[in-house]
C-alpha cells in the first residue's frame, strides 16, 4: 500500500507570500518590495513603534505577568478599549451595554469568528464582498460556512474610482439578511473609500433591503492619521440604528503584525441580548483555538489606557500616514515629470497603505523581471515600500513598462 497522503494535490501558492520569498532570494542590489502590506520606514526597514518597545520593556520587568491561560474571550480591558476606540468612548451603546468586544487572532481571526457565529447562530449563508477586495475575505467566509459568496461592484477601471451606481444596484438586488462586508476605511486593494454622502446612500439601501453590515477595520488611524475620521462610517451606521459587527486589527496601526492582536466588536439593539451572544461566541472560539495569546493584547491595552502613551501612539500613526501620503505625492510627481502616458492623479487620491496603480499584468511582470520591483499582479503596490532613494528608480521603471506595453484593452494606465 502506498501512502494515504498520495491523494493530496499541490495547493496553489499565496501570491503575496510567494513574492516575499522571491524578493528575499533576489540578490539584485536595487530590488524594491512593494508587495506585502506592512509599513516600512524611510530607509525601507520595518519599524517597531517606540511606544511598543517602551511598553514591552516595562512588561519584561513586571513579575506579576504570568503565562497562565487568558479567558476564552481574551482580555476584557483590551476589548473594552478597542470598542471605545472604534465607536467613540462617549457612544451611548457603551453605557447601555449594547456594545462589547472579544479579543481575537488579529483581523483575520476576527473575521473568521464573526462569520462562523453569524452562520451558526443567525443562519446567514449569503455574503457580499467588493470587487475587488482583500484576497482572503472569500476564503474566510466560505470556511466559516457561508455557501453563497457574491460580489458587489466597486472599482471602475475606466475612471479609477468607485462604480457607485453598480454598487448600489448590486446591494439593491441582494436577498434579505445578506452579510455585506464593508471596509471601514482605506479599502484594500483600491485605496478608494466611499464619500460620506455615498456611505449615507449605502446605509439607505442596506436598511431598505434588510442587509447586515460586517465592517472590516484593518487600518483605523493608519489611513488618515486620525482615529475618529477613520471610524466615521462605522459610527454613522450605529447612529442610523444598525446592529453590526466589526473586525478590528492592530497589525498595521500598532505594527504588531505577528502578534495577532485583534478584536471583534459587536453592537446589538438591546443589552439583554449580550450575555447569550457572548456565551455562543465563547463556544465558537473554544472549538477553534480555545483562547487567544496575551502579549500583544497587553501591549495595546496598556498603551490605550495611559493618556500619555496613547498620545505618543497617535503621534506614531500620524507619522506613518504622513509618510505614506508624501510618497504618493513623490511617485506621482516623478511620473508627471517623466511624461508617463496617462493620468496618475489616482495615486494621490487613494488613501491607506496601497495604491491600485492601474498597471496591468504584462506591465507588472516586466517590472519584476527587468527591474526587480515586486508587486501584485493586480497592480496593487504598497506605497511605503517607496522612499526617497528608490522612488525615482520605480517611476522610471513604471514609465518604461507603460511605454513598452501600452494598455490597449485596459484603460487604467491611460487615464
Ligand atoms: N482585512 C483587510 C482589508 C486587510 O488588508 C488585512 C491585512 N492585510 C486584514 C483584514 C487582516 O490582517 P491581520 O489578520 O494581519 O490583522
Amino acid at each position: 500500500m502506498g501512502s494515504r497522503f498520495e491523494v493530496v494535490e499541490q495547493g496553489p501558492p499565496i501570491e503575496v507570500f510567494q513574492l516575499m520569498k522571491l524578493f528575499s532570494e533576489d540578490t539584485y542590489q536595487n530590488k524594491v518590495n512593494l508587495s506585502v502590506g506592512a509599513y516600512r520606514d524611510e530607509n525601507g526597514k520595518p519599524w517597531v513603534l517606540p511606544v511598543v518597545r517602551k511598553m514591552e520593556k516595562q512588561m519584561a520587568e513586571d513579575n506579576t505577568l504570568l503565562h497562565e491561560y487568558l479567558p476564552v474571550l481574551g482580555l476584557e480591558q483590551f476589548s473594552n478599549a478597542s470598542v471605545a476606540m472604534l465607536i467613540g468612548p462617549d457612544n451611548p451603546a457603551i453605557a447601555d451595554g449594547r456594545a462589547f468586544g472579544i479579543q481575537t487572532l488579529s483581523g483575520t481571526g476576527s473575521l473568521r469568528v464573526g462569520a462562523e457565529f453569524l452562520n451558526k447562530h443567525l443562519k446567514y449563508t449569503t455574503f457580499y464582498y467588493s470587487s475587488p477586495t482583500w484576497e482572503n475575505h472569500h476564503l474566510v467566509f466560505v470556511n466559516s460556512g457561508f455557501t453563497s459568496p457574491r460580489t458587489y461592484r466597486y472599482w471602475d477601471p475606466k475612471t479609477c474610482a468607485i462604480d457607485f451606481d453598480g454598487l448600489i444596484e448590486d446591494l439593491r438586488s441582494a436577498p434579505e439578511n445578506s452579510v455585506i462586508l464593508l471596509h471601514a476605511c482605506a479599502h484594500n486593494p483600491t485605496g478608494i473609500d466611499p464619500t460620506q454622502e455615498q456611505w449615507e446612500k449605502i446605509a439607505d439601501v442596506m436598511e431598505e433591503r434588510k442587509l447586515f453590515p460586517f465592517f472590516d477595520s484593518a487600518y483605523q488611524g493608519f489611513a488618515s492619521g486620525d482615529l475618529d475620521r477613520d471610524a466615521w462610517a462605522v459610527r454613522y451606521f450605529l447612529k442610523r440604528g444598525f446592529e453590526l459587527v466589526c473586525a478590528q486589527s492592530y497589525a498595521k496601526n500598532f505594527g504588531l503584525y505577528n502578534e495577532r492582536v485583534g478584536n471583534l466588536a459587536i453592537v446589538v439593539k438591546d443589552a439583554k441580548l449580550a450575555p447569550a451572544v457572548k456565551s455562543q461566541l465563547t463556544w465558537v472560539v473554544r472549538g477553534m483555538y480555545s483562547n487567544p495569546p496575551a502579549h500583544g493584547a497587553r501591549v495595546v491595552a496598556n498603551v490605550l489606557a495611559d493618556r500619555q502613551l496613547f498620545d505618543e501612539w497617535r503621534g506614531h500613526i500620524r507619522l506613518m500616514s504622513t509618510r505614506v501620503m508624501q510618497m504618493r505625492e513623490a511617485l506621482r510627481a516623478e511620473l508627471v515629470k517623466l511624461g508617463t502616458p496617462g493620468s496618475w492623479d489616482h495615486i494621490v487620491k487613494q488613501i491607506g497603505l496601497f495604491s491600485y496603480t492601474g498597471l496591468n499584468q504584462r506591465q507588472v511582470e516586466y517590472l519584476i523581471q527587468e527591474y526587480h520591483i515586486y508587486l501584485l499582479s493586480s497592480g496593487r503596490i504598497n506605497i511605503c515600500g517607496l522612499n526617497q532613494s528608490n522612488v525615482q528608480y520605480v517611476a522610471n521603471a513604471i514609465h518604461d513598462a507603460v511605454t513598452k506595453f501600452p494598455a490597449e484593452d485596459d484603460n487604467r494606465a491611460k487615464l
